[in-house]
């Protein structure tokens, strides 16, 4: 394939559309001598009409170059691969007008060092992975190295040019997603570019090519040895892709080895995916289809609750205890949550989520202050409505609650003096749990009927 120099107008393209960071960066490395483009997801997703999450920016100026032209303003990250995290501070302005102060927030640009596409023996695995990637190279290797002819397309802002080197250009217009040079050898090199493919057609609507379909079987089981971090990586980029449940269809399909995504294994590569856990990935999808933002807390909270409910639900047939019953049906869970590579930090905040569900189903008047308070309540309540919507709740408390949310203080008093009734909290928990027991299996079976 040849190189092309195509003016960005040819294809709607231009400044207006790009992020004001971002053509920063650009002006300051070539400003200094350095050429500088965006490439990726960025250009790709403006040509398709969709408009970019973040922007991949990448030049000739090694990483420690980069470093000081940007000083303070910037971190070098990263071993295998190294690229450089260039910050700027923005006012959040919807934000600062709901809180009522101004709000900054970081916005993080990746630059990256052009790669070479030759790597030394030493930097590859006995599998043929690429273990070390810091070979720098100029524009047409790294467009080489790049995975599919779509992400391989260069813009260059000052110049208002798009550089193509493997038909990029074309295959947006035949919405097609090719990898570029030998399939077999590019999933060798990196068994990860199976899973990008399978995610990019979804998210973007595009048809792999044949080409680059046909070899998935013979090479997915090298997905095992990818470390574990990068695997959750991808199970974040998948979960918020906005095409989750067709993703998974496709990996399910592909009838991918276990252990890749444990977290998946266990909720939707089963036959009768359950139906909890895939309500709360159609709520996310159709949420990001409206551009509304989505929690990645409550999206893990809410997937793994499931297993969380029925342990602790066959925990309360031992234990009469609900809050004990319910930490220990969560330490029950912690082996698939940590298989699945997912971080201390941010294990405390699932787990948080899940521990409210205790005050919302048990109102305690010493502690309800603390419950709207707490930085994971939105999360938390998210939950509730939606085991709610699954009969796992008491609708009279959930009206309770409902009402509460919306009360003045007047009220809130008023409903204060209501839950007393509803609710006396110590002497109900342990006759509740006894009646609930049956009704709430009762309900679960019915539950799984309905599903099946
Ligand atoms: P998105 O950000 O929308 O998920 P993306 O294609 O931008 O999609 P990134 O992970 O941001 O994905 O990668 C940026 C670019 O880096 C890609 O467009 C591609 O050119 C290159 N790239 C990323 N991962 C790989 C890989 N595994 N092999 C080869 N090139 C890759
Ligand atoms: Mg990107």
């Amino acid at each position: 394939m040849t190189k092309q120099i195509i003016p960005a107008s040819t294809y709607g393209l231009n400044n207006t559309l790009i992020n004001h960071d971002a053509l920063q960066v650009i002006k300051k490395l070539q400003q200094h001598g350095y050429s500088a483009y965006i490439v990726g997801g960025g250009v790709r997703d403006l040509l398709l009409g969709k408009t970019p999450k973040d922007y991949d920016l990448v030049t000739s100026a090694e990483p420690e170059k980069i470093r000081q032209l940007f000083g303070r303003n910037s971190m070098i990250i990263g071993r295998r691969f190294k690229i450089v995290h260039v910050y700027y501070e923005r006012i959040n302005k919807e934000r600062s007008e709901r809180v009522g102060k101004v709000w900054r927030e970081r916005h993080i640009l990746e630059v990256s060092t052009f790669r070479s596409n030759t790597t030394p023996v030493h930097a590859l695995s006995e599998h043929g992975r690429i273990l070390v990637d810091n070979n720098y190279g100029t524009i047409d290797q790294d467009a080489y190295r790049r995975d599919f002819t779509v992400n391989a397309l260069y813009y260059d802002p000052i110049a208002e040019v798009i550089i193509d080197y493997h038909g990029g250009l074309n295959d947006i217009e035949n919405k097609l997603l090719r990898i570029i040079g030998n399939p077999y050898e590019r999933y060798i090199e990196d068994p990860v570019r199976v899973l990008r493919a399978i995610r990019l057609s979804e998210k973007l609507g595009l048809t792999i090519d044949e080409n680059t379909y046909i070899n998935f079987r013979n090479v997915k089981h090298l997905l095992l040895n990818e470390p574990k971090g990068r695997l959750f990586e991808e199970m974040l980029k998948i979960l918020t892709s906005g095409n989750t449940l067709s993703i998974l269809r496709e990996l399910y399909e592909l009838k991918l080895p276990r252990k890749i995504f444990p977290l998946f294994d266990k909720l939707f590569f089963v036959p009768e995916p359950d139906a909890f856990a895939v309500k709360v990935l159609e709520r996310t999808d159709a949420r990001l289809l409206n551009d509304e933002d989505v929690s990645l807390i409550f999206i893990l909270a809410g997937m793994m609750w499931p297993p969380i409910f029925k342990s602790w639900q066959d925990e309360l047939t031992v234990n009469s205890h609900p809050r004990q019953a319910l930490m220990d049906a969560i330490s029950k869970n912690k082996d698939v949550v940590f298989n699945s590579g997912i971080s201390q930090n941010l294990y405390s905040a699932i787990r948080e989520v899940w521990m409210l569900q205790i005050e919302f189903d048990l109102p305690s008047i010493a502690r309800l202050e603390h419950v709207p308070s707490n930085g994971r309540f939105r999360q938390a309540w998210h939950l509730f409505h939606l085991r709610n919507e699954f009969n796992e709740v008491e609708p009279v408390i959930f009206n309770w609650w409902n009402r509460f949310m919306l009360a003045n203080e007047e009220s809130r008093t008023e409903l204060l003096i209501e839950l007393v009734d509803i609710a006396p909290p110590e002497y109900k928990k342990v006759r509740k749990n006894k009646k609930n027991r049956k009704r709430k299996s009762h309900r679960r079976n019915t539950h799984h009927q309905e599903n099946n």
